[in-house]
């Protein structure tokens, strides 16, 4: 049998046994069918039987509920959404761009309300995120996020701080300056995916795991196919599978999976706590291409974590991809590299998992009354408060109740399909060494490579 805590340090510290719950073992109809046990499944089930309490919500989960990136996250829940404000102010207009920014803030708190409302202890925190500049090369680029933030008026929840102000925060070599958002919250992502579970199962909802959709159909009744039978919905079929859904045929090229993985220390000693500051556990991060984000767990450990581990030919997802040795050793350096005094810190856990990548970086969540077949993907690592919110556009896009949340630009819309391969692969790849190297040139201050502007262009969002 599979050992689920493996997976994690999340999962390993969700506070329960992760035995699997039954499978589905024949066909069966229902109101809603939903592929997935992550947060998107999860919540769309739980706003869903909120409101209608009679309806029947079937969850179909592959392994066990947070099996994916629900399980094994940063936990950063944060009102960062995976497109820059100046971006979508860009393609959608200030007024959308603001809609969609005041509706990510209200997320944070939303994950926090229902949180307490269920009792679920995810040990939510809510610290802020702290952007730091590191290297003077960095400071344009959280000066032009702030101006994004300052144009659609939001100026009041984002703060710029110059280095001393930062460092006094957080002890961070390097420091230029840093951005600091106040909207955002820290959580225990394994408590809070299981708990959501449990809560969507006392409102009557069923979950098999242990069951993999091999297929699905819309129409008047569309359904969910797995080897035990069909999971028939009258009403909606919703597919939640992030990442994995590419290994269905029918929707492989839909998103690109990207490995982010992650390194945890072990506890520091309140000595080391001193040195360091980051007494109100602000989620940090720096403005590599490579990305850097950090976690000060509720047990006080550090959580690192950084992409950059490579794309694998025709969108590969195994379990061998969750630990790239490469990639995890510069992590660990990088730990020692931002904090010195932690040297000889030792790292207890090492883990990672597939984030969704759409083509145009922009999540959708959509719902066709002519498929019934509703979605919600493409978060980009950026999923735990935006799957909250996809959740309640879902929701209502299936009872047909207007919330006013299906006018946001990332609710009834589709991202184009990522090139076939071997294009895919070849154009991946390029980008992901480009990025290395342009936070390397950065960091050992040598002129930036002259292709950066075309990688640049590829990641653009
Ligand atoms: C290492 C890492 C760090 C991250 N850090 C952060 C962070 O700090 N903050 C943040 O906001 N976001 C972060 N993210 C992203 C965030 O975790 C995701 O966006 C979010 O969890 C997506 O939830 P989901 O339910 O859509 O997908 P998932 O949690 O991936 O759930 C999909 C589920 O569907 C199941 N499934 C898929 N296909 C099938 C099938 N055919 N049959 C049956 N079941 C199937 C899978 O087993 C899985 O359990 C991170 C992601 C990773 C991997």
């Amino acid at each position: 049998m599979t050992d689920y805590s493996k997976y994690s340090f999340w999962l390993e510290t969700a506070g329960e046994d992760l035995k699997p719950r039954s499978p589905l073992t024949r066909s069966d109809d229902v109101d809603v069918a939903i592929l997935g046990g992550g947060y998107s499944g999860l919540w769309t089930a739980y706003y869903l039987l909120r409101e209608n309490p009679g309806l029947s919500v079937a969850i179909v989960e592959k392994e066990i509920v947070g099996f994916g990136a629900s399980g094994r996250n940063g936990g950063w829940c944060s009102s960062k959404f995976p497109v820059t404000p100046a971006m979508l102010e860009q393609r959608f207009g200030r007024n959308a761009a603001r809609a969609l920014m005041l509706a990510m803030n209200a997320s944070v708190d939303e994950v926090a309300r229902v949180g307490q409302e269920e009792r679920i202890d995810a040990h939510f925190h809510k610290g802020g995120i702290l952007s730091f500049a590191r290297g003077a090369h960095q400071l344009p680029l959280i000066r032009a996020a702030h101006a994004g933030y300052e144009r659609l008026g939001l100026g009041d929840q984002y703060r710029l701080l110059s280095a001393e102000e930062a460092t006094k925060r957080v002890n961070v070599t390097h420091v230029h300056g840093a951005l600091y958002a106040s909207e955002n919250a820290s959580v225990h992502p394994g408590r809070l995916v299981r708990g959501l579970a449990r809560a969507v199962e006392r409102r009557g909802g069923v979950i098999y795991e242990q069951t993999e959709v091999t297929d699905f159909a819309g129409g008047a009744r569309p359904r969910l196919l797995t080897r035990a039978g069909e999971l028939r919905a009258k009403k909606a079929l919703v597919l939640a599978g992030e990442a994995y859904l590419t290994r269905l045929p029918k929707l492989h090229r839909a998103l690109l999976p990207v490995y982010s993985l992650i390194a945890l220390t072990e506890p520091l000693t309140e000595n080391q706590w001193s040195q360091i500051g980051w007494q109100d556990r602000e989620s940090l991060a720096s403005n590599k291409y490579t990305v850097d984000y950090l976690t000060r767990t509720a047990g006080g450990r550090i959580l690192f974590g950084s992409r950059g581990a490579p794309y694998r030919f025709a969108s590969k997802i195994t379990d061998e991809q969750d630990r790239h040795a490469e990639t995890h050793a510069r992590i660990q350096h990088t730990v020692v590299e931002w904090f010195p005094m932690l040297e000889g810190i030792k790292f207890t856990h090492e883990w990672g998992g597939p984030v969704g990548m759409p083509r145009d970086w922009m999540p959708a969540v959509a719902f066709d009354p002519a498929t019934r077949i509703g979605t919600a993907r493409g978060y980009t690592g950026q999923g735990v408060a935006t799957t909250n919110l996809a959740g309640r556009i879902l929701a209502g896009l299936i009872a047909q109740k207007r919330t006013g949340l299906e006018a946001l630009p990332f609710a009834q819309r589709r991202s184009p399909d990522w090139e076939p391969e071997p294009l895919r692969w070849l154009a991946v790849r390029y980008a992901q060494h480009a990025f290395l190297r342009i936070d390397s040139a950065a960091e050992n201050r040598r002129p930036r490579p002259k292709d950066a502007k075309v990688a640049q262009f590829l990641g653009k969002h």
